[in-house]
Formats: structure tokens, sequence, C-alpha cells
């Protein structure tokens, strides 16, 4: 961090910043120019988050130099982490690529389900039990019936399950049945739910808060890894902008920039992100050309019948059309499904 004074500030309130450093057990260091005093602090500057220099007097700006995210960050890990769920491995050589309904509705549409995404080439299935739905009247999930049904389904096509965790009341529950939390976009910031998922060992997909920007969304991450669990995934599911076209702004960019700060895998999520049928396939193929290490897409026997999502929802056909579409990209960016 570094403390740039007020061009008149006096010698007394230098001292009283650096008086405060030193309270942390840690080191200022006064560079004196001729206009300006210039504060550089030596040491893990972390600690400092929440001290208000801002609002010393004499102070005219501070400047951070480390993250605020450590253990996420690439200083703290140079190499890709690899995160494994059940027989899967996000953050290799493979595109993990996960499908399934938006909500399990009953046994038959999600047996039938992991069956056929599962011929066509998915490696994980996901299917809500508990649903953030924006209207309370909207169905709210099957809840621990739901989370049978997809164990069930897990049992008899070898596909771990991915299924969201609202409540901190569920972790223990849905620990129990799933292979990997998903914190969806609305509870990116539910700090407490973090910490919870965080002292467990089970995987996370962490998707991205809808309003959240990528330092944000990393700082979420930090949430867990600080509470013992490194087994986090990143899922970009888009952010809102002024463009109504889409159901969200699908930020692509946001993959590579990630890949960069974090060692954390991160995922795509082009079913949400767009919310439009057309867009999926070319969004999955650009997600991978960008270097996504998995795909999150909605699939539904019947979307016409579905309980959430059903305008999104791809049938088992057009997702075996998906795979091998973004099959290609992979071979091209030497990766494989
Ligand atoms: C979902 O995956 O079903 C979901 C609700 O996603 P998001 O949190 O990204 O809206
Ligand atoms: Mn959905």
């Amino acid at each position: 961090m570094i403390i740039v004074m007020k061009p008149k500030a006096s010698k007394k309130q230098v001292d009283h910043v650096c008086a405060k450093i030193k309270e942390y057990k840690l080191l200022p260091h006064i560079s004196k120019g001729k206009e300006t005093t210039i504060i550089g602090i030596i040491g893990d500057e972390r600690i400092l988050q929440g001290v208000p220099f801002e609002g010393f007097s004499g102070v005219e700006k501070v400047m951070q130099i480390l993250k605020p995210y450590k253990l996420a960050s690439r200083d703290f890990k140079k190499e890709n982490s690899i995160v494994k769920c059940g027989n899967v491995e996000f953050g290799g050589v493979k595109v993990v690529m996960i499908a399934g309904p938006c909500s399990v509705e009953n046994r038959k549409q999600i047996l039938t389900t992991a069956k056929a995404i599962k011929e066509a080439g998915a490696h994980m299935l996901r299917g809500g039990a508990f649903k953030p739905r924006t209207s309370p009247y909207a169905f709210q999930g099957l809840g621990e019936e739901g989370l049978k049904m997809l164990a069930e389904a897990r049992d008899t096509y070898g596909l771990p399950v991915v299924t969201e965790v609202l409540d901190t009341r569920h972790v223990a529950l849905i620990n129990k049945y799933a292979d990997m939390f998903q914190i969806g976009a609305r509870n990116m910031q539910n700090f407490e739910l973090l910490k919870e998922v965080g002292k467990t060992q089970k995987p996370v997909l962490l998707k991205r808060g809808m309003m959240s920007t990528v330092a944000e969304w990393l700082m979420s991450a930090e949430y867990i890894l600080a509470n013992g669990n490194m087994n986090v995934v990143m899922c970009e599911r888009g952010i809102r902008t002024f463009e109504t076209a889409t159901r969200n702004t699908l930020d692509l960019s946001s993959v590579p920039l990630v890949k960069g700060l974090t060692h954390l895998p991160v995922a795509v999520d082009p079913t949400h992100g767009t919310g439009k049928k057309s867009l999926i396939m070319p969004m999955s193929r650009a997600a991978v050309a960008a270097g996504a290490d998995a795909v999150l897409i909605e699939v539904h026997p019947n979307p016409e019948e579905a309980l959430s999502d059903g305008d999104q929802s791809l049938v088992p056909a057009e997702y075996r059309e998906l795979v091998k579409e973004t099959e290609k990209i992979a071979k091209a960016v030497g990766r494989t499904i």
C-alpha cells in the first residue's frame, strides 16, 4: 500500500499515519519529495484492510499494491489448481461438461435427463432441489426428495451431481447427497453461506453474482478458501447490463481475466448467461475458445413442461449437437471433452 499525503501535510499528520501502520507491526517507509510525502508500507498490507487511511487528516489518497484476496491469487499458487469431483477433474486438459434440468421435477424426469446427457457426452449432472425463484409463488424445488432423486441418477449413470445450496441450514443435508455445492448468483455474497461450505471439503461451483465485479467474485472465493476448502470452481454466468436483448450479458472476457488472477478453474454457464436457446451453442464454443474449464448447460427432456427455465433449456438432441460442436473447439485449443 502506498499512502500519498497532501502537499501541505504536517509532520504531525505524517507521524500519525506512521504510528497507525506500526500498530499493525508493519514498517512505514517515508519518501519526502519537494511537494509531497509518500508513505510506503513494507509487509503484508492486507491486514490494514478496513483501516480508513483516506479519512486521516493530511492524507490525499491510498493505493493498494497487493490484491485483497490472498489464497485465491496466482501469487499464492502459480500452477493451475485441479479440483476433483468424484471421477471428474476441473482444471486439467479435459473440459468438464455439466448438464441437466434447471429443477429436479420428478424421478422420471431426472433419470431420463441423466441417461440422455450421459449418452451425449456429459460428465456431470446438474439440477436444483432448492430453487432461488424471483416469485415466492413459483416452484421452489422438491427439497430433500429432489436430492434423493439426484443421488439415484448419479448412482445409476455414474455422473457426479452438482446442486444449489441456498441456505446455511441446508449445507449438511446437501453435503450428504451431492458431489458439489453450487452457490448461485444471488448468494455469491452470502458470506455466512460461503463460510459454511468452506468448512466442508466438498467442491463448490461459485457462480458470479449478477451485479458483481471480478474482484468481488474472487473475494467470495477467498471466503471459502480461508475457511479451509480449497476446492472452488469459479462460474461465469453473465451480469446485468443495460442490454435487454439477452437475459444477462455473458462476460466471456472474465474467463481469461480470472484465469490470470487466480489458480482456480473457471466454468461458464451460457444458459443463464444468455437466456436464449439460439445463443447457447455459439457461446459454449466461445467459452472453450476463451479457456473455460467447464461448460454448464440446462437440458430438459420436455422444455415445454418444465417448471423453471423451460424457455432456455435444450432438448437432449440439441445438447448432443452442442457437445460435438464444442469438442471441435476444444481440440483446436489443445483440449479434450
Ligand atoms: C441455476 O443454475 O439454476 C441458477 C439459478 O443459476 P444462477 O444462480 O446463475 O442464476
Ligand atoms: Mn435455471
